[in-house]
C-alpha cells in the first residue's frame, strides 16, 4: 500500500479529503479548531515536499448550493494561518479548473463545501414530502448518475488522492470513497491522521494482545447492541456500565427505582448474559450505584446496591465497590477499548465513576497496555479529567469508530486498502 511518507509530492497535485467540519458560533467564528489542526501534519508534508494541495471538506448539513451558513470561506484565514502559507479559495468545487491549473509547488487551494452538491453524498434533495416511491427511486437514480461526473471532476484536479478524514470514513461519499477509483494503488493513500486511526482500530480489533477488555457505557443498551454483539466474539472482559446497568438489573429481578431502563430490552439483556457465558467472556456489571433523588447535579445522594434502589431514587453513577471491581479488571488488561461513560459524568457529583474508569485505563496504559478511547462521550470524559494524553489513542471519529468496532468495513478505508 502507498503511504504518505514513501510518496514524494514534488511537482504533484494532491486532492486531500480532510474533515474541517468545525463548530462555528453565530458570527461564523471557529469555536474549536481541533479538526483543522489535526490535518496539518498531512497538509504540511505535501507542501514541504513541493506538492500542490487541493483541499476538500464538508461542513454541516447544507441543503442547497450555495448555503452561506456552511461556507468554508469562514475558516479560510485560519487554515492559511495554521498551514503557514496563503490558501486560495475556490467558491465552487466543480468549477475550480483554472485555479487548480494556476497552482505552483508549495501552494494550496481550498474548495468550497463539497456537500453544497447533493452528489457528494449521493442523496437526492428537494423531494416533496408526499413524493411517491417511484419519484423517490427516480430521484435517487438521477443523483447517483450525476455523482459519477461530480466525482470525476474532483479526481481530474489531482495526480494523487489522500484521505485524512476518518470522521467520514464510514460514508461511501464521492470524496471519501468513490474518488479513489480514479487513482491506481500507487497514487492513493491515507493521511497521517487517518492512518493513526486505522492502526489504532486494528491494534484493538485485529492484532489484539490479551487480555482484551472493552468498557461500554452510556445511556442505553439498544444503541450499543451491534457493538456489544461484535465484541462478545472478541473480548476477554466486557464491562457494561452507565445507564444500561439498570436494564440488566431489572431483567434479573432487581429493584431499580426510577433509574433509566429499557423495558423492551429485558430479554436482550438476558440474551447478552447468556451469550457472554457461551463465549467464555467475563461480563462485568456494576454491583453498587451512587443514586440521586432527582436527575440533577444538586440531587440528594446516597449509595445502594444495583438491585436494591429505593423508590423515587435513580442510579446515576457507579458506587465505590464497582469502581474497585472495574479498576481491577482494567488494570490487568493489555488491550482496552472504552466507549461511553459509567455515569452522568456531565454532573460533577456523578462523575467519579467515569473518572475512576479513566484513571484505571491510564494506569494500565502506563504499564504497557494499548488503550483506545472513542465514540463521543468517553472522549469528553478523558478531556474533562485532563487524561487524554495519558491513554494510547483518543479517536477523532465518533460514528466511524463505532462502525469499525461493530465490525463493519468502512468504505473510506476499503477504497484505499482495496
Ligand atoms: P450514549 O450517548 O448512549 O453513549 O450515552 C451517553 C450519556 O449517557 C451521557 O450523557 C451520560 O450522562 C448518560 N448516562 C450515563 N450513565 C447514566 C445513568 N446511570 N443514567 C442516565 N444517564 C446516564
Amino acid at each position: 500500500m502507498q503511504t504518505l511518507d514513501k510518496f514524494n509530492f514534488a511537482g504533484k497535485k494532491a486532492f486531500v479529503r480532510v474533515d474541517f467540519n468545525v463548530p462555528l458560533d453565530e458570527n461564523q467564528k471557529i469555536t474549536d479548531d481541533t479538526r483543522i489542526r489535526a490535518a496539518m501534519p498531512t497538509l504540511k508534508k505535501i507542501i514541504n515536499d513541493g506538492g500542490m494541495l487541493i483541499i476538500g471538506s464538508h461542513m454541516g448539513r447544507p441543503k442547497k448550493n450555495p448555503d452561506p451558513k456552511y461556507s468554508l470561506k469562514s475558516i479560510l484565514d485560519h487554515v492559511s494561518e495554521c498551514l503557514g502559507v496563503p490558501v486560495a479559495f475556490a467558491p465552487d468545487c466543480q468549477q475550480a479548473d483554472a485555479q487548480v491549473a494556476a497552482l505552483k509547488p508549495g501552494q494550496a487551494l481550498l474548495l468550497e463545501n463539497l456537500r453544497f452538491y447533493a452528489e457528494e453524498e449521493g442523496k437526492p434533495r428537494g423531494l416533496a414530502d408526499d413524493a411517491s416511491d417511484e419519484e423517490k427511486a427516480a430521484a435517487k437514480k438521477a443523483v447517483k448518475e450525476s455523482q459519477k461526473a461530480f466525482t470525476k471532476k474532483l479526481a481530474s484536479y489531482a495526480d494523487c488522492y489522500v484521505n485524512d478524514a476518518f470522521g467520514t470514513a464510514h460514508r461511501a461519499h464521492a470524496s471519501t470513497a468513490l474518488i479513489a477509483d480514479y487513482f491506481d494503488a500507487d497514487h492513493k493513500m491515507f493521511g497521517y491522521l487517518m492512518n493513526k486511526e486505522v492502526v489504532a482500530v486494528e491494534k484493538v480489533m485485529e492484532n489484539t494482545v490479551r487480555p482484551f477488555t472493552a468498557i461500554m457505557g452510556g445511556s442505553k443498551v439498544s444503541t450499543k447492541i451491534d457493538i456489544i454483539e461484535n465484541l462478545l466474539g472478541k473480548v476477554d472482559n466486557l464491562i457494561l456500565t452507565g445507564g444500561m446497568t439498570y436494564t440488566f438489573s431489572k431483567a434479573m429481578g432487581g429493584k431499580i427505582g426510577t433509574s433509566i431502563c429499557e423495558d423492551d430490552k429485558l430479554d436482550l439483556a438476558l440474551d447478552i448474559m447468556k451469550k457472554a457465558k457461551e463465549n467464555g467472556v467475563n461480563l462485568v456489571l456494576a454491583v453498587d450505584s451512587k443514586i440521586g433523588d432527582s436527575f440533577s447535579n444538586d440531587a440528594k445522594t446516597a449509595y445502594a446496591g444495583v438491585n436494591d434502589i429505593p423508590d423515587g431514587w435513580e442510579g446515576m453513577d457507579i458506587g465505590p465497590k464497582t469502581m474497585e471491581i472495574f479498576a481491577n479488571v482494567i488494570k490487568n488488561s493489555k488491550t482496552i477499548l472504552w466507549n461511553g461513560p459509567a455515569g452522568v459524568f456531565e454532573f460533577d457529583n456523578f462523575a467519579a465513576g467515569s473518572k475512576a474508569v479513566a484513571e484505571a485505563i491510564v494506569d494500565a496504559t502506563a504499564k504497557g497496555a494499548f488503550s483506545l478511547v472513542g465514540g463521543g462521550d468517553s472522549v469528553a470524559c478523558v478531556n474533562k479529567f485532563g487524561l487524554a494524553d495519558k491513554v494510547s489513542y483518543v479517536s477523532t471519529g465518533g460514528g466511524a469508530l463505532l462502525e469499525a468496532i461493530e465490525g463493519k468495513v468502512l468504505p473510506g478505508i476499503k477504497a484505499i486498502q482495496g
